[in-house]
């Protein structure tokens, strides 16, 4: 559609942000575009249409996109944390950075067995998304699948990830 072409040139590519030699992804101008973010957060969720039953989003960019992709199929949101930040006892996930390990924790406010999207604004490594994944699995939630704004090709995160049901809007 024309507004998804629109959406796609409105990914910025950032030289040397935030290191040298890192080409960074700024969504912010799609997200500003009313009709962009708008169709891309409908073609987010729609290969997944009926499939979940709530949507969690990734601290913090995956924040804007999943409570968007929540309120359109009207389900819940589950946000997934950074390590520390929830008042609640939480189940936590461990996993690798380049340099040294971090932690995503989300608080366990829904049934076992509840499918659960999982939604990201950048596929990179996919480091962070196969911790939220391994999030689910430790809190009894049934992996729904994997929606992603923006896939970073060559990095490797698609064959990290493994998923039969990722889904990505744009790549390159
Ligand atoms: P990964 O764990 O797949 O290596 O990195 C993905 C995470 O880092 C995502 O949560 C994403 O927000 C962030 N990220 C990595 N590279 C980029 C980028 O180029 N642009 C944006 N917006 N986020 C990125």
């Amino acid at each position: 559609t024309p507004e998804l072409k629109r959406a796609e040139s409105l990914i910025l590519e950032i030289p040397d942000y935030p290191l040298e030699g890192v080409l960074f992804r700024d969504i912010t101008p799609l997200l500003a575009d009313a009709e962009a973010f708008r169709a891309t957060v409908d073609a987010l969720i729609a290969p997944f249409r009926g499939s979940f039953d709530v949507v969690a989003g990734l601290e913090a960019r995956g924040f804007l996109l999943a409570s968007a992709a929540a309120y359109a199929a009207g389900v819940g949101l589950m946000p997934v944390r950074k390590s520390g930040k929830l008042p609640r006892p939480a189940a936590k996930m461990s996993y690798a950075l380049e340099y040294g390990i971090a932690e995503v924790e989300a608080h366990a406010d829904f049934p076992r067995g509840t499918r659960v999207l999982l939604i990201d604004d950048v596929l990179a490594t996919g480091g962070t998304l196969a911790a939220g994944r391994d999030l689910l699995r430790e809190l009894g939630y049934a992996h729904a699948g994997t929606a992603v704004l923006f896939e970073i090709e060559g990095l490797g995160g698609r064959d990290a990830l493994n998923d039969p049901r990722l889904h990505t809007v744009f790549r390159s």
